[in-house]
C-alpha cells in the first residue's frame, strides 16, 4: 500500500487530521485491555484507494529540542513515505519553523502536499494565500475540525501516488518478522534467507525505505519477509525510539500475512513486546511466537514448558500462537520458521462447509447449557463462515444481547478442538436471525 505522511509543526492539528482521515476505521477497532492505542500509524481508505497513513507528530520524541522534532519528523516522512503532506495552520500565519520543515523536505524528490489547516471560515480560506512562499506549490485550506477541504486534500494525495509499487506474487505467502531492538530480528532474517538475500541499494529519497526479501523454502513454497530495511537499519535518533519502531512493527504486520513476534530467551518478556502483540492479534493477522537465543539460558528438562508458561500467562490473548523455539546464532530449528508460516497461512484462509458447522453447533448444545440472561435464553439456530483470514463466523441467534462473552469462546474453542486453526485468531459475529 501507498504510505502517506503528515508533518508539521506542534500544535496545527496534526492527530486532528490523521483522526479525521482514519475515522471511520478506528471505530471497528475494540479495546483490549493492556494494549495501548496510542496510534500513530493506521490504514485508511478514500474513494476506494487503501493506503497507510503516518502522524510523524506522534511517532517523534516530546522532550528533545524543537528542531531536532521537527527534523527527525521530516527524515521519518522523506524515509518512509509515497507521499509527504506539510500542514501548516493559517490561525498563526507563516512561522519560521514552518519554512525549516519546508526546507528539510526541498531534498526529496516525492511529492509534497501543502495542507493549511483551521481554515473553519471564509475570511481565512483567502489568507492561505501566504504560504504560497513556501515554495510547496498550491496550498489546499482544509478544517480538520469541521472536516472542510479533506476531500480535495484526499483527491490530491490520491492523484500522487506512485503507480508501480511492488506487488505480491499469487501464489507468494508473505510474513513478517517483528519485536523489540536487540532481540535477533535481523540475525533471524539473515540465516533465513543465506547467500540468497537481495541487496537493495535505494538512493535516498527516492523511493520507499521498505523492502521486502523473498525466498524460496525447502520445499519449493514462496516465501516474502516483509519490510527487511526496517529491520536491518540502524543509527537515527529516532530509530531507537519505542514509537518508531512500534510503527515500523504495525506497518510491517499490515503487510504480511503471518507475523512472527520474536522474544528474547536471555531477557525474558518486557512492556514493548505486549505493545507490539497486541497490535498484531488487533490486526487479525496469524501470529507465530519466536522465542530466541534459546542457546543461552541454562536449561533443564522444564525449562521450554516454563517459558511457554510464561509466555501463556503474558500474552493470554495469544493463547492460540504456536511458539518456536529457535537459535538464530546456532541455526538450530530456524528451518521450523517458514514450515509454520505455512502452517498458519493455511489454516486461516481454511472454509468450513456450513453442514459442518452446524454439527458441531448441535454437538456444543449438548456439551453446555446457552446463557440464561435476566430469565431469557440464548438460542442458536445456525452458523455459516463469512470469510478467511482471519476466519470469520456469523451465528444467527435470537438475540445478539444474550451472546455473552464466555459463551462466545466457548464456540471458539470447540472451533479449535475440531479444526486446526493453529495461529490464526478467530472472530465470531452474533446475528439476530429475521
Ligand atoms: P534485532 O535488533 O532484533 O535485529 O537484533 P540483532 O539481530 O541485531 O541481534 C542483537 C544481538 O543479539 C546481536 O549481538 C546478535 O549477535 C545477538 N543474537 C541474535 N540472535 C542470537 C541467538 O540466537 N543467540 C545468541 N547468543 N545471540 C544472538
Amino acid at each position: 500500500l501507498p504510505v502517506v505522511a503528515i508533518v508539521g509543526r506542534p500544535n496545527v492539528g496534526k492527530s486532528t487530521l490523521f483522526n479525521r482521515i482514519i475515522n471511520h476505521r478506528l471505530a471497528i477497532v475494540e479495546d483490549k485491555p493492556g494494549v495501548t492505542r496510542d496510534r500513530n500509524y493506521a490504514q485508511a481508505e478514500w474513494l476506494g484507494h487503501k493506503f497507510d497513513l503516518i502522524d510523524t507528530g506522534g511517532i517523534t520524541w516530546q522532550n528533545g529540542k524543537l528542531e531536532d522534532e521537527i527534523r527527525a519528523q521530516a527524515e521519518i516522512a522523506i524515509k518512509e513515505a509515497d507521499v509527504i503532506v506539510l500542514l501548516v495552520s493559517v490561525v498563526n500565519h507563516m512561522t519560521d519553523l514552518d519554512e525549516r520543515i519546508a526546507h528539510l523536505l526541498y531534498r526529496t524528490k516525492k511529492p509534497v502536499i501543502l495542507a493549511v489547516n483551521k481554515a473553519d471560515n471564509p475570511e481565512q480560506r483567502t489568507d492561505i494565500y501566504d504560504f504560497y512562499s513556501l515554495g510547496l506549490g498550491e496550498p489546499i485550506p482544509v478544517s480538520s475540525v469541521h472536516g472542510t477541504g479533506i476531500g480535495d486534500l484526499l483527491d490530491k494525495i490520491v492523484d500522487a501516488f506512485p503507480k508501480d509499487l511492488d506487488k505480491k506474487e499469487e501464489d507468494e505467502i508473505s510474513f513478517s518478522i517483528i519485536g523489540r531492538p536487540n532481540v535477533g530480528k535481523s540475525s533471524i532474517v539473515n540465516k533465513l534467507v543465506g547467500e540468497k538475500r537481495v541487496i537493495v541499494n535505494n538512493e535516498e529519497g527516492t523511493t520507499r525505505d521498505a523492502v521486502d526479501t523473498p525466498f524460496v523454502g525447502e520445499d519449493g513454497s514462496k516465501f516474502r519477509i516483509v519490510d527487511t530495511a526496517g529491520i536491518r537499519r540502524r543509527g537515527r535518533v529516532y530509530e531507537k525510539t519505542e514509537k518508531y519502531s512500534v510503527m515500523r512493527a504495525m506497518a510491517a504486520i499490515e503487510h504480511s500475512d503471518v507475523v512472527c513476534l520474536v522474544l528474547d530467551a536471555s531477557t525474558g518478556i518486557r512492556e514493548q513486546d505486549k505493545h507490539v502483540a497486541g497490535y498484531a492479534h488487533d490486526a487479525g493477522r496469524g501470529i507465530i511466537i519466536v522465542v530466541n537465543k534459546w542457546d543461552l539460558p541454562k536449561k533443564n528438562s522444564s525449562s521450554g514448558k516454563d517459558f511457554v508458561q510464561i509466555i501463556h500467562q503474558e500474552f493470554q490473548y495469544l493463547n492460540y500462537a504456536p511458539i518456536i523455539f529457535v537459535s538464530a546464532k546456532t541455526g538450530q530449528r530456524l528451518d521450523q520458521i517458514p514450515k509454520m508460516v505455512k502452517k498458519v497461512y493455511k489454516n486461516q484462509n481454511q472454509r468450513i462447509k456450513s453442514s459442518t458447522l452446524n454439527d458441531l453447533l448441535l454437538d456444543a448444545s449438548k456439551l453446555v447449557p446457552t446463557p440464561l440472561i435476566k430469565g431469557k435464553r440464548l438460542r442458536v439456530y445456525y452458523m455459516t463462515q463469512v470469510s478467511t483470514n482471519p476466519p470469520t463466523f456469523v451465528v444467527f441467534v435470537n438475540d445478539p444481547d444474550l451472546m455473552h462473552f464466555s459463551y462466545q469462546r466457548f464456540l471458539v474453542n470447540q472451533l479449535r478442538d475440531n479444526f486446526d486453526f493453529r495461529g490464526t485468531p478467530i472472530k465470531i459475529i452474533p446475528r439476530k436471525r429475521k
